[in-house]
């Protein structure tokens, strides 16, 4: 009911980089190889994200804005093996109570929908000629909770918020484009072509993805990959850190930790080392359904992967020294 959404909507999507982070899973879970997304005032007065994905069927547009109606999880055992980036069902409804939403999608079978919401109320629903993908407009955002729109931070502050989860995801997934604009400016281009080093490149510069160094490992439960950035390229916050598991980014203090062990004594005290570090494993091996945020996760044998990530830190700046 419109209620629990809006309570929901209190955890799930706090603020504008909050609503673009669930958006664009949405997008990556339906398959989409390109994604754009374009903000105004920081995401406040609008969001609005492009995706060539699979679409979604005229029958489920408006049960797609359901509570826990999720199309990703059909049976118990699912939710212990979850592959896609949703799975609570909780985003659109939690973002539609909140706002004005109109969503545009099609499959590439038959025409398109278009819905329009307001206050997780549907105002209209019609066909509309679409391209296969969707499309949805975020607009008036928090228009009916005064006390979250009080809360948040500046235009900056929440622009800079967005520009961070962008820059997450695009290192996460880049074999998918990415275009993000702010006031039509743009900020973020990747080209989509798999190769994690130009996604550096576009998001720290092309002097930092010079002094980066390739990461493998491999142990009985995890392989890992990615890219550490040479000891001297160091940060003054650990927010350079990215960590992400099956394609999901995470925060983790005990992986961070591994990250610095491995660099042993080559860190400064007060400096973190830029890293895109990319973890494969069992997603049996995984408890997501921790927090709604999905950003913290549970993970079995922590320990085992720990060593691992220092261990193969490690073996890269020893071979360096040779
Ligand atoms: P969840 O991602 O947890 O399933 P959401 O509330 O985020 O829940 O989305 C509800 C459903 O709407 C999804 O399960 C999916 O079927 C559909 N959907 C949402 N966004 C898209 C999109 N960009 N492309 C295709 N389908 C989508
Ligand atoms: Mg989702």
């Amino acid at each position: 009911d419109a209620l629990s959404n809006k309570i929901a909507a209190g955890e799930v999507v706090e603020r504008p980089a909050a609503i673009v982070k669930e958006l664009v899973e949405n997008a990556l879970d339906a398959n989409s190889t390109h994604i754009v997304v374009e903000i105004e005032e920081g995401g406040l007065t609008s969001i609005r994200i492009v995706d060539n994905g699979d679409g979604i069927d005229e029958d489920d547009v408006e049960t797609a804005f359901y509570r826990h109606a999720t199309s990703k999880i059909r049976t118990d055992r699912d939710l212990f093996q979850i592959g896609t980036l949703g799975f609570r069902g909780e985003a659109l409804p939690s973002i539609a109570s909140v706002a004005h939403v109109s969503l545009k999608t099609s499959t590439g079978v038959g025409p398109g929908t278009e819905i329009v919401l307001e206050g997780g109320v549907i105002k209209q629903k019609k066909a509309a000629k679409a391209r296969k993908g969707t499309e949805i407009t975020v607009t008036n955002l928090f228009y009916n909770t005064p006390a979250r729109l009080k809360y948040l931070k500046t235009v900056h502050t929440e622009a800079g918020n967005v520009s961070d989860i962008i820059n997450r995801l695009a290192l996460a997934h880049p074999h998918v484009a990415f275009e993000y604009s702010h006031h039509g400016k743009e900020v973020l281009k990747t080209s989509g072509n798999g190769d994690i080093r130009q996604v550096i490149a576009s998001i720290y510069g092309r002097n930092v993805a010079k002094k980066v160094k390739p990461i493998e490992g491999e142990s009985l439960d995890y392989e890992i990959s990615g890219f550490v950035a040479l000891p001297e390229l160091t940060r003054a916050s650990r927010q350079y850190m990215s960590i992400f598991v099956n394609g999901r980014y995470i925060r983790n203090y005990a992986l961070a930790r591994a990250i610095q062990d491995g660099y042993h004594t080559l860190l400064p005290i007060g400096r973190y080392p830029l890293v895109v570090l990319s973890i494969k494993m069992d997603p049996k091996l995984i408890d997501v359904n921790v927090h709604p945020s999905k950003l913290e996760v549970r993970l079995s044998k922590e320990e085992e992967l720990g060593q691992l990530i220092t261990q193969s830190i490690k073996q890269i700046f020893e071979s360096e020294t040779l």
